[in-house]
């Protein structure tokens, strides 16, 4: 874990938030390269997740959310960590992850404390303007049910995804980027009709899992654990964790819950409580609100699979599989990200031979602008002529291909492509750079 976090500082993935005030546990930043994994790794879900299929809509809601929302959804009760202090060191922390200089010593009895952010929104702080950030995404997704079937007419099954920030304020953030108080999911709920619920949750355990290992993740590093007793969230018929054995053990990198019919129902009681919108659940003809109507027009209340995964979580993941230090035949070692290219920071770096030849510095940047025209991601011109620390510095953050101009660039119209993983260099026509780089990152399932 060391190595990465210092691999991650050095060639700019991840920050320590707010770090020159001191910083504030539990935040990180992603810097340069940090934005452009995170973003691919996103992107590859969405693609999966939404446009390779025909059941999926998208979504992207609110961070600040109604206190009834929470309320109803049983976060404002339950939505807690049991919170202990030890009475020698005056250390809090959660009762399951007790700190070793406090094991053994007298604790306190565990209070239950909430993870929920409060804030207020407007000018005037009192009980009406309370506000909380999400502690996930999911919970916007049930209160817009209703917008959604009734703007895109679906029926079951069918799915809403999102990504987006989470807020949980964890007693004991730590393990780097692995339990953090701001932090992104990828949701998505798989809207079925009850009975068919099981079924769709092991469809949808083996979907994401095989996702992971498109990621870069191999299978035999994943574990599927039922979740049982105590461990099952209040809303949960039943949770399969896929498990990761990340740096620091084995630990869940995504969840997939069978909420049942829990959220949906809960809002729609609760709205009928508080009367809001009557008007709206009469004309729908039925006792429900946030319902959907099967082929026989029966209104239906439907279960839902839901499958969370932790972007960051995610990150740390891949980067853990993909750092890699490999023995050279000179005795010599190097350190290698091997990304899946489609998660690559940087897809490709041209590499002038000399730093201050301006005809090899302008051929560079024309490539580079050619090639960043298909949009596949990041093409930099790596203007330091120093090929040898050039590429070096492509191996550590994961680049596939470094492309180097020299003077047969200019007189032979020709530049030499050198492969991450293999360390094989030949030479291709400049003419035919583009198609060669189009060829490269279409061949890979994404
Ligand atoms: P844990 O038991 O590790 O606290 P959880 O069961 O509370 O996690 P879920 O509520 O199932 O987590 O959230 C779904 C996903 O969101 C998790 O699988 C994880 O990838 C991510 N996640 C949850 N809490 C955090 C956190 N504090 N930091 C980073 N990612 C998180």
């Amino acid at each position: 874990m060391e190595d990465l976090v210092a691999l991650c500082k050095r060639r700019g993935f991840i920050f320590q938030s707010n770090e020159i005030y001191g910083g504030i546990q539990g935040l990180y930043d992603y810097g340069p390269l940090g934005v452009e994994l995170k973003n691919n790794l996103k992107n590859a879900w969405w693609k999966s997740t939404v446009y390779n299929r025909d059941d999926v809509e998208g979504l992207d809601t609110s961070i600040l959310t109604h206190p009834d929302v929470l309320k109803y959804s049983g976060h404002q009760d339950t939505f807690t960590d049991p919170l202990v202090d030890c009475k020698s060191c005056g250390l809090r922390f959660r009762e399951d992850q007790i700190p070793e200089q406090c094991i053994g010593e007298e604790l306190t009895d565990p209070r239950e404390f909430n993870l929920m952010f409060e804030t207020s929104v407007g000018p005037i702080v009192d009980d009406s303007s309370v506000a909380y950030l999400r502690p996930e995404t999911a919970q916007q997704i049930y209160i817009n049910f209703k917008n959604v079937i009734d703007s895109t007419s679906r029926s079951l099954p069918f799915g809403i995804a999102q990504i987006g920030k989470s807020f949980r304020n964890e007693i004991t953030p730590r393990n780097f980027i692995f339990r953090v108080r701001e932090f992104e999911q990828m949701e998505l709920e798989f809207f079925v009709t009850p009975g068919e619920d099981e079924e769709w949750h092991k469809r949808w355990v083996d979907e994401r899992v095989s996702w992971w290992i498109d990621q870069g993740i191999p299978r035999d590093k994943l574990e599927l654990l039922t979740v049982t007793g105590d461990d099952l969230a209040h809303y949960s018929k039943s949770t399969v964790d896929i498990m990761y054995q990340f740096p620091h053990g084995s630990e869940e990198l995504e969840g997939i819950a069978n909420r049942t019919d829990f959220d949906l129902g809960s809002h729609t009681k609760n709205q009928k409580e508080l009367n809001i919108n009557a008007n709206v659940m009469e004309n729908n003809d039925s006792n429900t609100r946030l319902a959907i109507q099967n082929e026989n027009n029966e209104w239906i209340v439907p279960y839902v699979i839901e499958p969370s995964a932790g972007v960051d979580r995610g990150v740390l993941a891949i980067i853990n599989e993909a750092y890699t230090i490999e023995e050279l035949p000179d005795n010599k070692k190097r350190t290698v990200l091997k990304l899946k290219k489609h998660l690559s920071p940087i897809k490709a770096a041209v590499i002038p031979l000399k730093r201050n030849n301006e005809d090899l510095v302008k051929l560079a940047h024309d490539i580079k602008t050619s090639l960043q025209k298909f949009q596949i991601g990041r093409v930099v011109v790596e203007n330091t002529g120093n090929i040898g620390k050039s590429y070096r510095k492509h191996d550590e953050i994961g680049t596939p291909l470094c492309m180097t101009i020299d003077f047969d660039s200019l007189e032979k119209n020709t530049l030499t492509v050198r492969d991450r993983d293999s360390m094989e260099q030949k030479s291709i026509k400049i003419d035919d750079v583009k198609q060669f780089f189009m060829n490269y990152f279409s061949d890979e399932s994404e």
